[in-house]
Protein backbone atom coordinates (compact mmCIF):
# COMPACT_ATOMS: atom_id res chain seq x y z
CA UNK A 1 0.00 0.00 0.00
CA UNK A 2 1.64 3.75 -0.89
CA UNK A 3 1.89 6.35 1.03
CA UNK A 4 -1.49 8.36 0.21
CA UNK A 5 -3.29 5.49 0.42
CA UNK A 6 -2.71 4.90 3.70
CA UNK A 7 -2.98 8.32 4.75
CA UNK A 8 -6.45 8.58 3.33
CA UNK A 9 -7.61 5.31 5.07
CA UNK A 10 -6.02 7.13 8.51
CA UNK A 11 -7.89 10.01 7.83
CA UNK A 12 -10.89 8.45 7.22
CA UNK A 13 -11.25 5.72 9.95
CA UNK A 14 -10.57 8.81 12.50
CA UNK A 15 -13.03 10.60 10.74
CA UNK A 16 -15.57 7.40 11.51
CA UNK A 17 -14.07 7.43 15.21
CA UNK A 18 -14.46 10.81 16.02
CA UNK A 19 -18.27 10.84 14.36
CA UNK A 20 -19.45 8.56 17.77
CA UNK A 21 -19.68 11.26 20.29
CA UNK A 22 -19.08 9.60 23.69
CA UNK A 23 -21.71 7.59 25.76
CA UNK A 24 -23.46 9.86 28.31
CA UNK A 25 -25.47 8.09 31.53
CA UNK A 26 -29.04 7.43 30.83
CA UNK A 27 -30.03 10.08 33.19
CA UNK A 28 -27.94 12.80 31.76
CA UNK A 29 -29.37 12.21 28.20
CA UNK A 30 -31.16 15.38 27.41
CA UNK A 31 -34.63 13.29 25.97
CA UNK A 32 -34.83 11.25 29.02
CA UNK A 33 -36.86 13.16 31.59
CA UNK A 34 -36.88 11.55 34.77
CA UNK A 35 -40.52 10.98 36.46
CA UNK A 36 -39.45 8.46 39.29
CA UNK A 37 -36.46 7.26 41.42
CA UNK A 38 -36.79 5.03 44.21
CA UNK A 39 -33.93 2.22 45.70
CA UNK A 40 -36.02 -0.03 43.66
CA UNK A 41 -36.63 1.48 40.10
CA UNK A 42 -35.37 4.33 38.17
CA UNK A 43 -38.69 5.49 35.45
CA UNK A 44 -37.64 8.19 32.52
CA UNK A 45 -39.44 9.55 29.59
CA UNK A 46 -38.22 10.11 26.37
CA UNK A 47 -39.83 11.93 23.93
CA UNK A 48 -38.11 12.71 20.48
CA UNK A 49 -39.53 15.04 17.68
CA UNK A 50 -39.60 13.90 14.12
CA UNK A 51 -36.05 13.83 13.31
CA UNK A 52 -34.46 13.96 16.64
CA UNK A 53 -31.84 11.48 17.88
CA UNK A 54 -31.16 10.70 21.46
CA UNK A 55 -27.64 10.70 22.32
CA UNK A 56 -25.55 7.58 22.62
CA UNK A 57 -26.41 6.92 26.67
CA UNK A 58 -26.03 3.39 28.56
CA UNK A 59 -27.99 1.24 30.65
CA UNK A 60 -26.74 -0.51 32.94
CA UNK A 61 -30.05 -2.62 34.84
CA UNK A 62 -32.17 -5.12 33.75
CA UNK A 63 -35.61 -2.82 32.09
CA UNK A 64 -38.80 -2.72 30.22
CA UNK A 65 -39.99 -0.33 28.04
CA UNK A 66 -43.09 0.79 27.19
CA UNK A 67 -44.14 2.51 24.11
CA UNK A 68 -46.82 5.67 24.02
CA UNK A 69 -46.82 7.02 20.67
CA UNK A 70 -47.43 5.76 16.99
CA UNK A 71 -43.95 6.26 15.56
CA UNK A 72 -41.64 5.10 13.41
CA UNK A 73 -37.99 4.63 15.01
CA UNK A 74 -34.92 3.32 14.12
CA UNK A 75 -32.07 2.05 17.32
CA UNK A 76 -28.21 1.57 17.05
CA UNK A 77 -26.31 0.31 18.92
CA UNK A 78 -23.07 1.90 19.88
CA UNK A 79 -20.16 0.92 17.24
CA UNK A 80 -23.19 -0.64 14.98
CA UNK A 81 -24.95 0.52 12.31
CA UNK A 82 -28.04 1.92 12.82
CA UNK A 83 -31.46 -1.02 12.72
CA UNK A 84 -34.30 -1.41 10.32
CA UNK A 85 -37.32 0.94 10.53
CA UNK A 86 -39.72 -0.18 13.77
CA UNK A 87 -43.24 0.49 13.98
CA UNK A 88 -44.41 1.82 17.89
CA UNK A 89 -47.65 2.20 19.31
CA UNK A 90 -48.95 2.84 22.05
CA UNK A 91 -48.70 -0.62 25.00
CA UNK A 92 -45.96 -2.03 23.03
CA UNK A 93 -43.74 -3.31 25.68
CA UNK A 94 -40.34 -5.09 26.19
CA UNK A 95 -38.54 -6.41 28.71
CA UNK A 96 -34.42 -6.68 28.08
CA UNK A 97 -31.66 -8.43 30.16
CA UNK A 98 -28.91 -6.43 31.19
CA UNK A 99 -25.72 -8.46 30.13
CA UNK A 100 -23.30 -5.46 31.65
CA UNK A 101 -23.69 -1.90 30.28
CA UNK A 102 -25.57 -1.37 27.00
CA UNK A 103 -25.19 1.61 24.87
CA UNK A 104 -27.47 2.80 22.19
CA UNK A 105 -29.33 5.77 20.69
CA UNK A 106 -32.50 6.04 19.37
CA UNK A 107 -33.85 8.30 16.11
CA UNK A 108 -37.50 9.28 15.34
CA UNK A 109 -37.02 8.80 11.93
CA UNK A 110 -41.26 9.32 11.05
CA UNK A 111 -43.54 12.17 11.31
CA UNK A 112 -44.83 12.15 14.51
CA UNK A 113 -43.73 12.26 18.15
CA UNK A 114 -41.78 9.72 20.17
CA UNK A 115 -42.35 8.87 23.03
CA UNK A 116 -41.75 5.84 25.70
CA UNK A 117 -41.28 4.98 29.24
CA UNK A 118 -37.98 3.12 29.99
CA UNK A 119 -38.23 1.73 33.60
CA UNK A 120 -34.93 0.41 35.00
CA UNK A 121 -34.99 -2.34 37.54
CA UNK A 122 -32.25 -1.73 40.68
CA UNK A 123 -33.33 -4.02 43.53
CA UNK A 124 -35.83 -6.60 43.67
CA UNK A 125 -37.12 -8.78 46.52
CA UNK A 126 -34.82 -10.73 48.57
CA UNK A 127 -37.27 -13.74 48.98
CA UNK A 128 -38.32 -15.75 45.55
CA UNK A 129 -40.93 -14.07 43.83
CA UNK A 130 -44.66 -16.78 43.90
CA UNK A 131 -46.58 -17.34 41.08
CA UNK A 132 -47.43 -14.64 38.25
CA UNK A 133 -50.76 -11.97 39.17
CA UNK A 134 -52.30 -12.57 35.49
CA UNK A 135 -50.64 -13.65 31.90
CA UNK A 136 -47.26 -12.27 31.68
CA UNK A 137 -46.83 -10.57 28.36
CA UNK A 138 -42.89 -10.19 28.78
CA UNK A 139 -40.75 -10.83 31.75
CA UNK A 140 -37.10 -10.70 32.29
CA UNK A 141 -34.96 -11.71 35.63
CA UNK A 142 -36.10 -8.70 37.66
CA UNK A 143 -40.12 -8.19 37.00
CA UNK A 144 -42.83 -9.14 35.12
CA UNK A 145 -44.88 -7.21 32.46
CA UNK A 146 -49.46 -7.75 32.79
CA UNK A 147 -50.87 -5.76 29.65
CA UNK A 148 -54.33 -4.78 29.83
CA UNK A 149 -56.16 -3.91 26.89
CA UNK A 150 -59.56 -2.72 27.62
CA UNK A 151 -62.40 -2.21 25.86
CA UNK A 152 -64.91 0.83 26.40
CA UNK A 153 -66.91 -0.97 29.41
CA UNK A 154 -64.53 -3.96 30.46
CA UNK A 155 -63.07 -4.96 33.30
CA UNK A 156 -60.07 -7.10 33.89
CA UNK A 157 -59.88 -10.33 35.65
CA UNK A 158 -59.12 -10.08 39.71
CA UNK A 159 -55.74 -10.53 40.39
CA UNK A 160 -53.54 -10.34 43.74
CA UNK A 161 -49.96 -8.28 43.51
CA UNK A 162 -47.96 -10.14 46.09
CA UNK A 163 -44.65 -7.64 45.23
CA UNK A 164 -43.93 -4.14 44.47
CA UNK A 165 -45.02 -2.78 41.07
CA UNK A 166 -46.18 0.32 38.56
CA UNK A 167 -49.07 0.77 36.82
CA UNK A 168 -48.69 2.86 33.84
CA UNK A 169 -51.35 3.85 31.76
CA UNK A 170 -50.19 3.60 28.13
CA UNK A 171 -53.07 5.62 26.99
CA UNK A 172 -55.90 8.09 28.46
CA UNK A 173 -58.63 6.19 30.44
CA UNK A 174 -61.21 6.11 33.08
CA UNK A 175 -59.59 3.89 35.20
CA UNK A 176 -62.01 2.51 38.06
CA UNK A 177 -60.20 -0.16 40.12
CA UNK A 178 -61.84 -2.21 42.52
CA UNK A 179 -61.14 -4.30 45.40
CA UNK A 180 -62.36 -8.23 46.21
CA UNK A 181 -64.92 -6.23 49.07
CA UNK A 182 -66.26 -4.25 46.20
CA UNK A 183 -64.86 -0.78 47.05
CA UNK A 184 -63.81 1.12 44.21
CA UNK A 185 -61.97 4.30 43.15
CA UNK A 186 -62.04 5.96 39.67
CA UNK A 187 -58.78 8.15 38.11
CA UNK A 188 -59.02 9.61 34.62
CA UNK A 189 -55.39 9.09 33.83
CA UNK A 190 -53.23 10.39 30.99
CA UNK A 191 -51.33 8.75 28.76
CA UNK A 192 -47.75 8.27 30.16
CA UNK A 193 -49.10 8.35 34.36
CA UNK A 194 -47.68 5.92 36.60
CA UNK A 195 -48.08 4.82 40.21
CA UNK A 196 -45.92 2.87 42.54
CA UNK A 197 -47.24 0.74 44.78
CA UNK A 198 -45.51 -0.94 47.67
CA UNK A 199 -48.35 -3.17 49.13
CA UNK A 200 -49.67 -6.61 49.02
CA UNK A 201 -53.22 -5.38 46.51
CA UNK A 202 -56.01 -7.42 44.88
CA UNK A 203 -58.01 -5.47 42.62
CA UNK A 204 -59.55 -5.85 39.28
CA UNK A 205 -59.45 -3.00 36.32
CA UNK A 206 -62.11 -1.27 34.54
CA UNK A 207 -62.34 1.11 31.52
CA UNK A 208 -65.13 3.62 32.38
CA UNK A 209 -64.37 5.60 29.15
CA UNK A 210 -65.63 5.68 25.71
CA UNK A 211 -62.35 4.73 23.86
CA UNK A 212 -60.28 1.49 24.16
CA UNK A 213 -57.28 2.03 26.47
CA UNK A 214 -54.20 0.30 27.52
CA UNK A 215 -52.70 -0.29 30.95
CA UNK A 216 -49.51 -2.03 31.60
CA UNK A 217 -48.28 -3.25 34.82
CA UNK A 218 -44.42 -3.90 35.86
CA UNK A 219 -44.18 -5.92 38.98
CA UNK A 220 -40.94 -6.97 40.94
CA UNK A 221 -39.83 -10.55 40.99
ZN1 LIG B 1 -53.12 -5.17 38.88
Amino acid sequence: MNIYLCGTLALVLSTLVAAQQSPVLLEEEPHHHLVLKNESVIVVRVKLLPGESTLFHTHLYDRVTIDLSNATITRQKFGERDSMLEATKPGDVAAMESNGPYTHLVHNAGNAVFEALDVELLHRPTTAAGPAAAKVEAENSSARVYKWTLAPGATSAMHTHERPYLIISATPLVLKMTDPEGKSSTHEVKTGDIHWVDAKVTHSLANQGTTAGTIVEIELK
